[in-house]
């Protein structure tokens, strides 16, 4: 294993160990479960969009540390981001995943999936939170009230 790998497989570890964001949001305007039967992963995504921008995101489940680390890195760099920019990231990060191109520049710490394209069982278990991002995105805005 080269220096990058085990650099790689640090972060992917104390992001399933220590996952960033992952609580409820009790503002979210948006939300949506995501299952991934071949591993037994599960993610609910939580969205707080304004705008077209993600002002707030977070998110809950049990999975492996792929699925985690994935959930927790997504939620790290997607927050501020636009509609449009997420599109792009997830098209990046899709193609990396399956082994399609390697890490873009924009892909920033999500790089370190890179070596899910050499496991393809792996590579749902790092998609699986785009998707239910992705299904957040589109679901229905929920009216948020305080009273
Ligand atoms: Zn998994």
């Amino acid at each position: 294993m080269s220096y990058l790998d085990d650099l790689y497989q640090e972060i992917i570890l104390d992001h399933s160990k220590k996952p960033r964001n992952f609580k409820e949001l009790s503002d979210a305007n948006h939300k949506a479960d995501g299952y991934n039967p071949l591993c037994g992963d599960k993610v609910s995504v939580y969205l707080k969009l304004e705008d077209g921008f993600v002002e707030d995101i977070s998110f809950m489940g049990s999975g492996c540390a792929i699925s985690t680390a994935s959930a927790s890195l997504m939620t790290q760099t997607l927050k501020g981001k636009s509609l449009g920019e997420i599109e792009t990231l997830f098209k990046n990060f899709h193609n990396l995943v399956t082994g399609k191109s390697s890490a873009s520049t924009e892909l920033g710490k999500l790089a370190v999936f890179h070596g899910v394209s050499q496991f393809p069982v792996r590579v749902k278990c790092a998609t699986l939170v785009w998707h239910t991002l992705q299904a957040a995105i589109k679901s229905k805005p929920e009216t948020v009230s305080t009273e």
